[in-house]
């Protein structure tokens, strides 16, 4: 006889951890399958190292650079990076383990190995050992997640070039780092290892920069960026690469056309990710992949086979944690019988460099496409006393509301704690808010988050503290 649970999760990521444990406080019986550590990429080579890294070094780069304005002398400041990353080892370390301990809380039944979907809501799963054992559910969630995207002139030899994970495992900053895509991780990675001392190149296809954000911020950012001696060129395209001893040259196309190389002692290719689905189906399974290879789903998660679903970077949408976490909530609570639904239109993204880059709803370029009418509210933060007085005065908050109900369609940030002031932009958009109704609230002074309110008051020209637009 098979074991049989109501709910079997495959992928212990931010996608499955969270669904399972939603399943289980919901009173069903659960399993997740998981042959790595628990957390997935977010939390054992994503966003959790990668940010542990990022504020390792950035308190480096304050002390060496920043403290002096304050009358903080330090004298010679060193960085010993082995310490650096034993310190990320333990933060991805107590959060993996914190899952361990949550499955625990919540009854989860955690089964090492790796998951298999057969026909008819099967699970085969396969040990360490190669020992298989067939397990049996009312209810499958997949969430195998996302790898890293190869690319034939630039293979990844784990060495001289890496991906996203091996480039949070140097032992020594590289004194000449190549960076193929500007993307989110090769700004975040870029940012670490310039910080520490490396001379940063990042290579990138697109003509425009952040192609996917306001053309608006994301030229902000290109400026702050590169006075941080990030080297973002853009329209270059990388045709090949030699490994010459410990150096990789690098073929590229500039934007002119001309073919150009340049020597790395390290090359980070980063160029996307793509849905993980290796060994993940069989044959007869009944679940079909779209034409990218992402498992198909409609709006509710559910693939072509009846009480099979999948969330996150395994299907379509964003790769972002908190996108799979949602959509992990959503399937465990229709399992059970509910009925909620992910608000696809408002999901916050930041890239964490700094000053962080953030933002939630559309574009400019995406309202103006639609052919809506609207109008925009801009903050710079060099009028917010908080900001001033923190140093932190680079960057804006810009509010767009659609011009007939004032309705907020977006907000997208540069500047300090960005990820945080766009969150409350989120929750007002949740809530239909209008550019009034933000800029009617109270916030408190002195903080950053004036920047929000006075970008809202400024959609109807009524900033204060700067002088608004003369409208027509
Ligand atoms: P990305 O899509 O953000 O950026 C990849 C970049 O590489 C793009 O700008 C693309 O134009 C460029 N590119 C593609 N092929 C190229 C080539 N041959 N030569 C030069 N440039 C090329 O992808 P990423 O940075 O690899 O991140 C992967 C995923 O992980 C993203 O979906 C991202 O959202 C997610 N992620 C999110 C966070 C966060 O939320 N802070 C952090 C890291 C990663």
């Amino acid at each position: 006889m098979s074991e049989k649970f109501d709910v079997i999760v495959i992928g212990s990521g931010p996608g499955g951890y969270v669904a399972a444990i939603r399943a289980a406080q919901l009173g069903l019986k659960t399993a997740c399958i998981e042959k790595g550590k628990n957390g997935g990429t977010c939390l054992n080579v994503g966003c959790i190292p990668s940010k542990a890294l990022l504020d390792s070094s950035y308190k480096y780069h304050e002390v060496k650079e920043a403290y002096g304005a304050h009358g903080i002398a330090t004298g010679d400041v060193t960085i010993d990076i082995s310490t650096m990353m034993k310190r990320k080892d333990k933060v991805v370390q107590q959060m993996s383990g914190g899952i361990g301990g949550l499955f625990k809380a919540n009854g989860v039944t955690s089964l090492a190995g790796t998951g298999k979907l057969l026909a008819g809501r099967k699970v085969e799963l396969t040990d360490a050992k190669g020992e298989v054992k067939i397990l049996e559910a009312d209810n499958v969630i997949l969430a195998s997640g996302s790898v890293p995207v190869n690319i034939p002139s630039a293979p990844v030899d784990g060495k001289l070039i890496v991906d996203s994970t091996g480039a949070l495992e140097f032992s020594e900053v590289p004194k000449r780092l190549g960076i193929i895509g500007a993307g989110v991780i090769g700004l975040e990675l870029g940012s670490v290892w310039s910080r520490l001392g490396s001379e940063v190149v990042l290579l990138e296809a697109m003509d425009n920069f952040l192609a996917m954000m306001d053309q608006q911020v994301a030229k902000e950012a290109q400026k702050i960026l590169k006075k941080q001696h990030l080297d973002i060129r853009l329209s270059c395209r990388v045709t090949g690469t030699e490994i010459k001893g410990e150096e990789v040259e690098v073929t590229f196309t500039d934007k002119d056309g001309n073919e150009q190389k340049q020597t790395f002692d390290k090359l980070i290719v980063c160029v996307g990710r793509r849905p993980y689905t290796q060994g993940l189906l069989a044959a007869d399974s009944g679940v079909n992949l779209d034409e990218r290879g992402f498992i198909y789903v409609n709006d509710l998660c559910s693939t072509d086979a009846p009480g099979v679903w999948a969330v996150g970077d395994v299907v379509r949408g964003p790769m972002l944690a908190h996108k799979s976490s949602e959509e992990g909530v959503m399937v465990a609570e229709r399992i059970a019988g509910q009925k909620p639904m992910v608000n696809y239109d408002i999901i916050p993204n930041v890239i964490y460099t700094h000053p962080e880059v953030a933002a939630v709803g559309r574009t400019e370029e995406q309202v103006k496409a639609d052919g809506d009418a609207y109008n925009v509210g801009i903050f710079p933060f060099m009028a917010v006393g908080r900001a001033v007085a923190a140093d932190e005065a680079d960057g804006f908050v810009k509010m767009i509301a659609d011009a007939k109900t004032d309705r907020v369609l977006g907000c997208h940030i540069v500047g300090p704690s960005a990820s945080d002031l766009v969150q409350s932009v989120a929750i007002a958009m949740e809530f239909g808010s209008t550019a009034e109704d933000i800029g009617m609230t109270v916030f408190g002074h002195p903080t950053f988050s004036e920047a929000v309110k006075e970008a809202a008051l400024a959609v109807n020209g009524h900033a204060v503290h700067m002088p608004n637009r003369k409208r027509k």
